[in-house]
């Protein structure tokens, strides 16, 4: 308690001094002066599964305090309240996307009897700003949030001191020392930088800058091919700069690999340029101001160099937990990726500790997770229910020029577990009406359902490329976490004429050899 209070004083009045919370109706807590400590629950991290964490527990009538605090990019880039889904991930990305899809509708729009003169420049400067606006205006939102549900919100950066107490140092360095029954860790993950690369933190940006940039970034090498790197390289593309996706591996580890494959198609297609199987080596700057980066193809041999304005990486996302001093309460992280191990109750190794979202082992980098894993474990704390996040069958969407949404095992794992001979694959090629009046091209829209052999064959996983896929999976999730067959899905109805109802018209088997081609209505 003393230094508590010599913590406090030294805010020189910016945090004010409060009794200690009476902590009624919390039990069995692990050390002494229960009923003495600040708050019933206290949560580090103010993204999207803190502030849910928090807000719920607020509701349920507990006293909660937030800690939220964002760490400049090494670029200098810094933002509000929300963390990363609302700042640099979710919101500006799908805006951006709509920016560029947006571009593509401007140049179906004559076609559709619009006298539009092409071609229709893009202005980066205005699309920045109205994005940034508008994350600025979700901020304080959740600052307007917290405060009506009387959840004391505090801008510091946090470390334990011990099992129930954490410091938080202020911008300015002054600390406060907030001490809880229960405490919740929620503090995501940052992008990586490829360290080992001449060059890479000195001139290269990430997540974390490319939504706050003031200019166009101009011509850019995205490297990484994941969700992050498509998904930027994908908007750029379609907001009329020159993109280059360099590409080690495969796109999108961990999804279906032929979805996958025409995720890249579709891309490539529309101007983006894949360098695949490359490295960089090095990244430096020329007199022009340009970068210079040289890479290695491991398909030739052959080393290779570009010039570009702008370099991103995309090459992944390291967990937040370096500065949280986890050994002093005894919080277990996994040796290979710093991130918190948790049990299925989210507890750490520390019973009265508790980590949610991107920050923990093993669990789906989704802000609907994080959100939904923090309320029920308010609820679980403080509301006397039992329910346990389920993470199985979450569906998810990569918001690529084309969009790809999922559900459920892709069809390798389907095989890996099941065997080919017990997984039926159906699938169509079908061409959204939209596209038939300005004659694009839909090659690449396709979709497919991976079921068990076995009637009533249950859905294992449902995998949809095409416009708005986060919109239509959203509804088949519903169905697939519910344990629907593929009998259930042809006795839907479909509703005519949308992109969904290709999927409750999926007759042709993988297995049949049949073209599945859809053609007519
Ligand atoms: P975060 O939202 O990262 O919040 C953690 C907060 O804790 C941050 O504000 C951080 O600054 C703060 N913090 C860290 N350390 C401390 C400390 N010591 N003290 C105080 N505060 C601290 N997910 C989707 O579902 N859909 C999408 O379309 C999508 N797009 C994305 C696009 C990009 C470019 C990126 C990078 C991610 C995207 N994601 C998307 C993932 C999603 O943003 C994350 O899964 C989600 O934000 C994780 O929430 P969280 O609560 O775990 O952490
Ligand atoms: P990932 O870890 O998913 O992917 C990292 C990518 O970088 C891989 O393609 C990897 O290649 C490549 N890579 C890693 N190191 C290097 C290197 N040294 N040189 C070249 N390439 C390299 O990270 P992301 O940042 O893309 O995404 C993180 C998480 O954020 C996702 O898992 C997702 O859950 C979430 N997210 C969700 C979105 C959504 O819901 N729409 C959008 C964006 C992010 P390789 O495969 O060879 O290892």
């Amino acid at each position: 308690m003393a230094a508590m209070a010599a913590g406090l004083r030294g805010l020189g009045g910016r945090f004010r001094w409060r009794m200690p919370a009476v902590a009624g109706g919390v039990r069995g807590a692990a050390q002494g002066a229960v009923g003495q400590r600040d708050y019933d629950l206290l949560v580090i991290g103010g993204g999207s599964g803190g502030l849910a964490c928090a807000k719920e527990a607020a509701q349920l009538g507990r006293k909660v305090a937030v800690v939220d605090y964002v760490e400049p990019s090494p670029r200098g880039t810094r933002w509000g309240l929300g963390g990363t889904c609302v700042n640099v991930g979710c919101i500006p990305k799908k805006l951006m996307h709509q920016a560029a899809l947006l571009g593509g509708l401007i140049r179906d729009a004559p076609h559709y009897g619009w006298e539009v003169a092409q071609p229709v420049p893009h202005d980066w400067r205005k699309m920045a700003e109205a994005v940034q606006n508008h994350v600025k205006s979700l901020n304080w939102g959740h600052r307007v949030q917290l405060h009506d549900r009387k959840v004391k919100y505090f801008n510091v950066k946090a470390g334990f001191v011990d099992k129930h107490t954490v410091r938080g140092v202020a911008k300015g360095g002054k600390e406060i020392l907030l001490s809880a029954d229960h405490i919740v860790i929620a503090t995501g993950g940052r992008p990586r930088y490829p360290a080992h690369i001449e060059g890479a933190l000195e001139y290269g940006i990430t997540s974390d800058d490319i939504f706050w940039l003031k200019e166009s970034p101009g011509k850019t090498l995205v490297v990484g091919a994941s969700y992050v790197a498509l998904e930027c390289a994908g908007f750029l593309t379609g907001i009329g700069l020159d993109v280059t996706v360099m590409m080690r591996s495969i796109p999108l580890r961990g999804f279906d690999q032929q979805m996958s494959s025409l995720v890249t198609e579709h891309m490539a297609s529309h101007g983006t340029r894949f360098l695949r199987g490359c490295t960089p080596s090095q990244v430096r700057r020329l007199l022009d101001g340009q970068l210079q980066v040289t890479w290695e193809d491991h398909t030739t041999g052959k080393e290779g160099t570009g010039t570009f304005n702008t370099v991103l990486w995309a090459v992944g996302r390291v967990p937040d937990t370096r500065s949280l001093n986890l050994e002093k309460a005894g919080v277990d992280t996994s040796p290979n990726t710093q991130k918190i191990l948790v049990d299925s109750r989210e507890a750490t190794s520390v019973p009265h500790i508790y980590a949610i979202g991107d920050v923990v082992e093993g669990r789906p980098e989704l802000t609907p997770t994080a959100v939904m894993a923090g309320r029920l474990l308010a609820q679980r704390l403080f509301g006397g229910s039992s329910d346990l996040m389920d993470y199985d069958k979450v569906p998810t969407t990569v918001f690529t020029p084309l969009e790809y949404g999922c559900v459920g095992l892709s069809e390798e794992e389907a095989v890996a577990r099941h065997g080919q001979e017990h997984v039926e694959v159906y699938h169509a090629h079908y061409k959204p009406l939209e596209f038939t009046v300005p004659g694009r091209d839909a090659s690449q829209c396709y979709v497919k359902m991976v079921c068990l052999r076995e009637p009533p064959q249950p859905v294992l996983g449902l995998h949809f490329l095409g416009p708005n896929a986060g919109e239509v999976t959203q509804g088949f999730a519903l169905g697939i976490k519910c344990g629907a067959s593929y009998v259930q899905v042809m006795q839907t109805v479909g509703i005519h004429p949308t992109c969904s109802e290709e999927v409750v018209k999926l007759r042709i088997s993988k297995r049949s050899g049949l073209d599945p081609t859809v053609t007519g209505c």
